[in-house]
């Protein structure tokens, strides 16, 4: 099993069919990219590379990123994605820690501080003189065999954005990735060759690897030329090359939804923008969900995973969340929805004993999707898969059709007078306040209780915050011990390279 194959299947069927997009401009059909592929793949060859060698992408969203992609899987290598936004001395620590051979970058985030990357036999700048003789080939046919490689074989070695502490390098297979693009079609969207898929997050994470289910129906790629996120830019590209199916973190749906009202366009409007917008990767709270739903019409899609489970544990779809007739409708669209169809999932005691429905756990996913373990580190594989049960560290509860809610990352859960709290909920009340732009509630170390509910809040712009109007809020819809004891107003909240809230950081303010 080689993903690659996936490539030079659509390069033979349609080698003419446009496949990679710089904006509005064609930047390889199928048969280029196919060759672009072997040409690369067999510089790598004779270089000395061999199957399971490591090749990091410290890119920036970039047209030639596919290519360097599937070329590394064509001659048998590991790809390494480096988020673009990491600095060079973090991105540094993940090639040694990786051992990669070669890395191919965008010379825009490698020449900001001055600081070179070390240790490497090649490295390649996507933009060069060189890279452009690299990528200027005369046609010849696709001859190059495909290096085999089985399917518990590594094909991306992502490693995880973790808040603290060093990254890890999550081990994914061909198999896994097989298993997440082809869930896509039953869990997701259904794709057909004059899809495209725009990369408007990062494609060093999930939004990249959704390549695999576009490749597999033949779809379009598009790089904006902006290389990421622009609500105008996507709007103005869906208008004229057809309608963008995209992965986004919730605020970032959040920031298409405000561009679409200030524009004052209907849903059909936005339709021939966008045909499907999954999101994912953080909490959507049922307020912004339900906002999104009635401004740009159903177009969305929730999934949950995590990079040890790429892509794939839940999917709440589109006919769940137009299901509006339907007696749970607001649990479900507060809900990740049921399994994907290639994944069980579990809710489990501390021990690992399944839960009765209803009761909090920490949510355990087990399938072909589920990663091979940690790169060179045992231990924390031993504990993060047990009898092939990936413990996720997320806490969740499934109701009787399937449905799972999540609460909280395990270590979010505020224990306050031996009371467990999870902040989801009280954020979930408080963002239904008028004036609130954004919350995050984190627990505080307290003498009296061991922990007290803090909640920062970003007013919207030219709105005071009310805070007695927000705890009259929260004692309509939550228990009394769950109300914040107290409110930081802040213009922002401190996040991640992937859009997450760093709760760690907000803890760390308040000592
Ligand atoms: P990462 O490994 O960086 O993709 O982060 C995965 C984590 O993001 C999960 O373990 C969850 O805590 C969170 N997450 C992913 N998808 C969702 C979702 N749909 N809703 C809430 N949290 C999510």
């Amino acid at each position: 099993m080689n993903l690659a194959h996936l490539l030079l299947r659509q390069a033979r069927m349609a080698p003419e069919r446009h496949a990679i997009l710089n904006g509005t401009q064609l930047a390889a059909t199928h048969g280029q990219w196919a060759q672009r592929c072997q040409h690369l793949a067999r510089q790598f060859q004779a270089a000395g590379l061999q199957p399971g060698d490591r090749v990091a992408l410290f890119m920036r969203n970039h047209v030639r990123y596919l290519e360097v992609l599937f070329a590394a899987w064509w001659a048998g290598l590991v790809v390494v994605p480096i988020n673009a936004k990491l600095h060079v001395r973090e991105a540094q620590w993940i090639i040694d820690n990786a051992q990669a051979r070669w890395a191919f970058v965008t010379a825009d985030i490698t020449s900001d501080t001055g600081d070179n990357l070390t240790g490497l036999e090649c490295i390649i700048d996507v933009d060069s003189a060189q890279a452009n003789a690299l990528w200027q080939l005369p046609v010849s046919p696709l001859d190059t065999p495909i290096t085999e490689r089985q399917p518990d074989d590594l094909a991306w070695l992502f490693y995880t954005s973790g808040t603290t502490g060093r990254p890890k390098g999550v081990m994914i297979t061909h198999r896994n990735l097989m298993t997440m693009g082809l869930a896509y079609f039953n869990d997701v969207d259904a794709l057909a060759p004059q899809d495209t898929i725009a990369y408007a997050a990062p494609m060093s994470h999930g939004a990249g690897i959704y390549a695999i289910p576009h490749l597999m129906a033949g779809a379009r790629h598009l790089v904006p030329p902006s290389g990421g996120f622009d609500p105008a830019e996507l709007f103005a590209l869906g208008q004229q090359v057809g309608p963008l199916s995209m992965f986004a973190a919730p605020t970032i749906v959040k920031r298409l939804v405000d561009h679409a009202e200030a524009a004052g366009l209907s849903a059909q409007t936005c339709g021939r923008s966008f045909k499907t917008v999954v999101y994912g990767g953080a909490p959507m709270y049922a307020a912004d969900i339900q906002r999104a739903l009635r401004v740009m019409g159903p177009r969305f899609v929730q999934i949950y995973g995590q990079g040890e489970s790429p892509m794939v544990g839940t999917a709440l779809s589109r006919q769940h969340l137009q299901d509006t007739a339907h007696p749970r409708h607001q649990e479900r669209l507060a809900s990740v929805g049921v399994a994907q169809t290639p994944v069980r999932i579990r809710v489990t005691d501390a021990q690992g004993h399944e839960l009765p429905l209803g009761e909090v756990g920490e949510v355990l996913i087990r399938g072909d999707s589920v990663m091979a373990g940690y790169w060179r580190n045992p231990e924390a594989t031993a504990s993060a898969i047990q009898n092939g049960w990936l413990f996720t560290g997320d806490m969740g509860c499934l109701d009787a059709d399937g449905f799972l809610t999540l609460k909280d990352r395990s270590k979010d859960l505020i224990i306050s007078g031996g009371s467990n709290i999870y902040p989801r909920e009280i954020e979930e009340v408080l963002l239904h306040a008028p004036g609130v732009a954004e919350v995050a509630v984190v627990g505080a170390p307290d003498a009296e209780w061991g922990e007290v509910v803090v909640a920062f809040v970003v007013p919207q712009a030219g709105h005071a915050i009310d805070m007695a109007a927000l705890d009259a809020l929260c004692l309509q819809a939550i228990a009394r011990f769950k109300r914040p004891k107290r409110y930081e107003v802040v213009s922002s909240l401190p996040k991640n390279n992937y859009g997450k809230v760093l709760k760690t950081e907000l803890r760390q303010r308040l000592g």
